[in-house]
Parts: structure tokens; C-alpha cells; sequence
């Protein structure tokens, strides 16, 4: 935050620092921070009326205080009310303070939810005041999406602040405004931060309160602006036009033990057409796991490799497991033709990272293939003309930005069996193209899954060592832990020790997340080799993995993944010409939730229907979500309910920038401020 801003907002250093975590660095970012709900204290209920489960105020004496200290130590307060109901407090961390505010006899006002104890009705962790100090507010009170050690009281008067000091003039023409009657600006902002006594709680929490249409409206307006401008800029930058003598490609595909289907040869095609353009291309290429996508990035490499000027071309991939097994094969396919193959990643040592990397700087190895460290700030380029990001909705958006600056002329091309529907990668993601493979190769035998009980384990291990003694291989995936890895790692050893007892005969090797790159590298050559006949993997192996000898995945506490992961999993079986099977073993209770997602995954085989479920069962704000697409947060507009004001946005953004730029830089300014480097990304 800028000092003058600082000053203007009456705002400490440490708070500055705070804003900054929460991306608020200016009086607009302020404004534009929106509550997350609202609290109501404008009224207290008698304690005997109050509702169970939803925030509601009390107010009481404190009739009782004392210390539990089992199971743990807490402090709880019993209080009363002129309704003659009792109501426990209950504190798992307190301060001296909260002992000193609970002294009994002491009135108390408290706001949180009642929910039905082991001792009767209590508040866990209410917030309290003691009532003469303040008086009742007089509309609801907004609270503010926030960060430990800010608290909503100083948020909120920033906010207030920065309201009073920004000049909230309308930007946009009003007959946009009166067309889609959306109220103004200021008035929106005003009422969402500072709501007026007569609205109520229901009212506020409706999308479809017209300050808040206003301001989806004009989040999703940003966006397609940002987007149009940015593909603009693209448009209008220059690229080295790649136009493959086809020499080298012909070789490969000579060699290759397949010929390329249909669909991989069209999105070559279009590839290929837009490699020989001067802009730079932006292509998502997607197509469902196993869809052959590989071997259309390693051809599109070699047009890049083959065209007039020396061009270099890397390919990115978002683990070491799978980064390494494209270097194996790219190594496989390429040094035959007589093209070195560089491969860098983080793990390696300092001495080899620094010969790779004077490598790629004197332009010696033209091809390399690695994590996103080849996209370090000290990783510089000869003359880097294709760019390859393979699973691309797994890079965070800082990553991705890194790759942006090290090419911003550089045909790019992100790969993803993330199906996003097309329509809305292409409402959305203004600027992208899209090409899809949609065909899987031939004489794949189909999976055939089976949904299975865990209670019927050992049926699963006499499975799994049929399929062994049959040669081939076997996946056993690890029930996912979420909340610690630790426990994951613990249920990862265990699971091994269990199979390794039940089937003695096998060889059972294990990956996981904490493994050293080296090692998880080491087994996975020896389960490649066949040297392993099941193994143990947490889900690192979910993306990319490719061993055709491998045709069973057992998936443990499969009701725990989520629609893409189950789908990706499954996808690692079935490559090869066995027939293959995956056994999703579940436990009960099922949440609803869970009963529909296997449900899906056990009726349907192709990725982008089992994407149009999830899509469904989720809603697309997930799909957009950071970590699905990569692409930046919505923050207020979710895509499944303004899918019309999207429609609007797109609409009017390509006039506004025609006709009324200056709104249009207004608009921005304001909306993306410090971040719109993230929404460009
Ligand atoms: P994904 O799209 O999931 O990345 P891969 O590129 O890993 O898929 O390909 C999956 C498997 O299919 C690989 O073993 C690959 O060699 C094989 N494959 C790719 N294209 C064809 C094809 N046209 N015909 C037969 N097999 C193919
Ligand atoms: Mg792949």
C-alpha cells in the first residue's frame, strides 16, 4: 500500500501488512472487498425462543462460571435470562479476560448458535460483550472475508474509510445500466457494506439482491475485458512463425508401433496451422486420459524442432513422476532421430541443473523436458519458439505467470484431460482456443468397473493376485487423508504392510507424495520393468501415468475422491491390450453426495460426461476454481447462477472497448487494481 494511501485510510503498518495478505492494497481494493455474511445484533431473543442452529444474540446474567478441565480444559459460563432459560457458554481457548467478563453476576450479551449439548442448550465460542457498554445495532453487521490477526472491527473501519475517500462516480453508460436494470455503484456498494435497518438477513443473502447483481455484473465485466485485452495484446505481439519441413515427424511416425487416429491428426493440423502464424498460438488441447495426447505434443515439438532458425521447445509437467516418464519416452522417440533430449527438475543436483542450463542458454539442446523448474527466473532460453504445459490445470497461477514471462512471444500449448465444457472454456476463457481429442485409439478394451464393499477385502487381494499370476500388474490406490500427511503417510505404510502379508507371493513396491524424487523414480522403473506386481501409491499417480502391463486399480475409500480424480485414477489401466478392471471399494455410511459420484463413475467411461455430472453434481464455479483450471477465483459471480450476466459481460465488453476505452481502463483500474497480472494469467 502506498504511503499516502495509508495516510488517507489512517491505517498502521501492521494493518498495511495484514491488507496485503488479503491482495488489499489500495482504497479500490478496499471497496471492493465485500462481506462474506452478515451478523445480526440489531435485536436479542429471550433464550427460551431462541433457535437452534442459526446465529442468533442473548443476553443473561452469568449465574455460573467455572474451569472443566476434562476432557480438556475449558471455561464455561451458565447464564440466564428474564425468560428463565439457562444457556452455557463454552470457551476451549479463553484469556483472563473472558474469566474477568464472566464473573458471575455479570450480564452478558452473546452471539452465535445454539446447539444442543451434553450439559443442555450452549453457544460454543459465542462473541460476547458485556451489554451497558454498547448499544444495539441498528442494521446487520457485516463480516469481511479476513486473515489471523486482522480483526472484522479494524477491516471494517477500513473499509468505511476507503469508502468515504474514493470517488465512486458510475463508469458505466447508462443505458448498459438501464437495459440490464442494475442499480449504481455506489449505492450497491454502500448497501452491501453498510446495510440500511430495513433489510433483512434473507434479503442480503439473495444473489439475485440487485447490489449484488451489480457488482457480479461488474466482476464478470472485468474479466471479459481483461481477457479480450489480453488477447488483443496477444493478436497483436509477434511470434517466429514454425513451419515444420515434416521430415523428421514422417521418421517418428514410421517408427511408432500405432498410426495416429483421426482426432489426433486434426488437432495437429490445427496446431500446426497455428505454429506457422506470426501471433502467438494459445491452445488448450484437451482430450480424455489416455487419449494419446503425448505423442501430438512430442510431433507438435518437432515442427518447432524441423522449422528454419534453430527454435528450442520444452514440455512442462506438474510432477516428477510424470515430467520423468516424458522424458523417457521423449528420449526414446527423439534421440534416435539424432535430437538430445534435456531433462531438468528440481531434484536435481546443482552441478547438473547448471549444465543443463548452459545448455539451453548456448542453444545446444533444443528440446527439453522437465518440472515447472525449467521456468526459474535463471533458466534462460536460446530461442525458446514452442512452449508444452502438460496437465495444466494442476499449475497454480503463480507458476503459470512464471511461464508467461518467459515467453511472451512464444507459441504456447497447455494440455489438460480436465475437461472444462467447451462452451463455457470459450465464454470464459475469452482467450483461448480450444482443440479436443475426442476419440480414444482402437483395440482399447474397455474397463470394467465394480463397485465393491470394503467389508469384502480379501476377495480383492485374491483378485489382485489372480491378475499377477496372470503377468500382468496391478494399482492399489490408498484412501486419500485429507487434513494431514502424516496420517497419509501412516495409511500408505500400513497398507503395504497389510498386502504384503496377505499375498506373500507378490512383489508389492509403494509411492507416495513424501518420497524423495530419486526414489519414487526408482520404483516407478521398477514397476515399468515389471520388476513390481502391484504397487501401493497414494494418489500421485493420479495424472499421467502410463504403463500398459498395469490392468487393475484398486481404489480404497474411493467414496472420499472426487468425479476427475476417480476418472484420472481409472485412466492408468486399460492402456494396454489386456482386459483391465478397476474395483472402487467404498465404506459405508455414503453421504448423498458420494452414493451420486460413484454412481457416475460406475455408469460412464467417457471423461467429458463424466465432467458433465460433475459439472452438475458441483456446479462450474469448482471447475473455474483455482485449483481445477488454474484460472483465477470468482469472487462474487459463480457460474452456474449468472450464467446470464456472463452472457451480458461477454456481450458488452467488445463494445465497450470499441466505443468507450476510457470506461473500459476505468473499469479495470478499479476492479483489478494490484491483480489483474492474476486475471490475464
Ligand atoms: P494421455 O492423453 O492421457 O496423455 P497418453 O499420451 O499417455 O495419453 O497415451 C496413452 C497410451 O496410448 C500410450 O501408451 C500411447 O502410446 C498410446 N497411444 C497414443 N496414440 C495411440 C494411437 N493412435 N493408437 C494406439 N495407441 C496410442
Ligand atoms: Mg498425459
Amino acid at each position: 500500500m502506498l504511503p499516502e494511501t495509508r495516510q488517507l485510510l489512517k491505517i498502521t503498518d501492521h494493518t498495511a501488512d495484514k491488507l496485503h495478505k488479503l491482495h488489499l492494497n489500495s482504497a479500490w481494493d478496499l471497496v471492493l472487498h465485500l462481506p462474506l455474511r452478515y451478523e445480526d445484533e440489531t435485536q436479542i431473543v429471550p433464550i427460551a425462543h431462541a433457535p437452534l442452529g442459526e446465529p442468533c444474540q442473548v443476553e443473561g446474567e452469568v449465574v455460573h462460571l467455572h474451569v472443566q478441565y476434562q476432557p480438556r480444559k475449558q471455561l464455561i459460563a451458565r447464564i440466564q435470562d428474564e425468560s428463565g432459560a439457562i444457556l452455557n457458554l463454552r470457551f476451549i481457548h479463553f484469556y483472563p479476560n473472558h474469566v474477568k467478563q464472566l464473573a458471575e453476576g455479570q450480564m452478558v450479551r452473546a452471539l452465535g448458535e445454539i446447539k444442543h449439548g451434553y450439559h443442555g442448550d450452549e453457544m460454543i465460542h459465542p462473541k460476547i460483550k458485556s451489554p451497558d457498554k454498547t448499544d444495539l445495532a441498528q442494521s446487520l453487521t457485516p463480516i469481511y472475508p479476513t486473515t489471523q490477526g486482522l480483526n472484522q472491527p479494524i477491516l471494517r473501519k477500513a473499509i468505511n474509510q476507503a469508502l468515504e475517500t474514493v470517488d465512486l462516480q458510475e463508469v458505466l453508460p447508462s443505458d448498459i445500466l438501464h437495459d440490464l436494470r442494475l442499480p449504481e455503484l455506489a449505492e450497491s456498494l454502500r448497501v452491501l457494506h453498510n446495510p440500511p435497518p430495513h433489510l433483512d438477513m434473507k434479503t442480503l443473502a439473495n444473489g439475485a439482491f440487485p447490489a449484488w447483481q451489480r457488482l457480479k455484473f461488474d466482476e464478470l465485466l472485468a474479466q471479459q475485458l481483461s481477457m479480450r485485452l489480453a488477447k488483443q495484446r496477444r493478436l497483436s505481439g509477434s511470434a517466429k512463425p514454425l513451419r515444420g519441413t515434416g521430415e523428421l515427424s514422417a521418421k517418428l511416425l514410421a517408427k511408432l508401433p500405432f498410426t495416429l487416429t483421426a482426432a489426433q491428426q486434426r488437432v495437429l493440423d490445427e496446431i500446426a496451422a497455428d505454429l506457422a502464424q506470426t501471433t502467438p498460438m494459445h491452445r488448450l488441447l484437451q482430450g480424455d486420459v489416455g487419449s494419446g495426447k503425448t505423442i501430438v505434443a512430442a510431433l507438435s515439438a518437432l515442427v518447432a524442432l524441423e522449422s528454419e532458425g534453430d527454435f528450442q521447445a520444452a514440455i512442462m509437467a506438474p510432477t516428477e513422476i510424470l515430467a520423468e516418464q516424458h522424458y523417457v519416452k521423449f528420449k526414446q522417440w527423439f534421440e534416435p532421430l539424432g535430437i538430445d533430449v534435456a531433462w531438468l527438475s528440481g531434484s536435481l543436483k546443482k552441478k547438473e541443473k547448471d549444465q543443463v542450463k548452459t545448455q539451453l542458454a548456448n542453444g545446444t539442446i533444443r528440446l527439453a523436458v522437465g518440472t515447472h523448474a525449467l521456468f526459474q527466473d535463471d533458466v534462460v532460453f536460446h530461442n525458446l519458439g514452442l512452449v508444452m504445459v502438460d496437465e495444466q490445470h494442476r499449475f497454480g497461477v503463480a507458476q503459470r505467470l512464471a511461464l508467461k514471462n518467459k515467453g511472451q512471444d512464444v507459441h504456447q500449448l497447455m494440455m489438460s484431460a480436465t475437461p472444462i465444457p467447451r462452451t463455457l472454456a470459450m465464454s470464459f476463457f475469452a482467450d483461448l482456443d480450444v482443440s479436443v481429442i475426442d476419440e480414444l485409439p482402437p483395440n482399447r478394451t474397455p474397463i470394467q468397473t465394480k463397485l465393491i464393499h470394503s467389508a469384502r477385502r480379501s476377495q480383492v487381494e485374491g483378485f489382485v493376485l489372480n491378475t499377477c499370476q496372470k503377468g500382468q500388474q496391478a494399482y492399489w490406490v490408498c484412501p486419500l487423508i485429507e487434513e494431514s500427511e502424516t496420517l497419509q503417510l501412516q495409511t500408505a505404510t500400513e497398507t503395504l504392510e497389510n498386502l504384503q502379508a496377505a499375498l506373500p507371493s507378490l512383489n508389492i513396491g509403494l509411492v507416495h507424495g513424501r518420497m524423495k524424487a530419486a526414489e519414487k523414480a526408482a520404483v516407478m522403473a521398477e514397476f515399468i520393468a515389471g520388476k513390481i506386481n502391484v504397487l501401493v501409491a497414494t494418489t500421485v499417480i493420479e495424472v499421467g501415468v502410463d504403463v500398459p502391463n498395469a490392468s487393475l486399480m484398486v481404489i480404497e475409500h474411493a467414496e472420499r475422491m472426487g468425479l476427475s480424480q476417480l476418472h484420472q485414477l481409472r485412466g492408468r489401466v486399460g492402456r494396454g491390450v489386456a482386459a483391465s478392471s478397476c474395483l472402487l471399494m467404498f465404506t459405508e455410511p455414503l453421504s448423498q453426495m458420494a452414493r451420486e459420484r460413484l454412481k457416475v463413475i460406475y455408469e460412464n467411461t467417457d471423461g467429458f460426461e463424466i465432467a458433465r455430472h460433475d459439472l452438475n453434481l458441483r456446479g462450474p464455479g469448482e471447475f473455474l476454481g483455482a485449483r481445477q483450471s488454474g484460472a483465477p477465483m470468482l469472487r462474487f459471480a459463480d457460474l452456474q447462477n449468472d450464467l446470464i450476466l456472463l452472457e451480458k459481460a461477454r456481450e458488452i465488453a467488445p463494445k465497450l472497448i470499441a466505443q468507450h476505452p476510457e470506461v473500459v481502463a476505468q473499469h479495470l483500474q478499479r476492479w483489478l487494481g494490484s491483480r489483474e497480472g492474476f486475471l490475464a494469467a
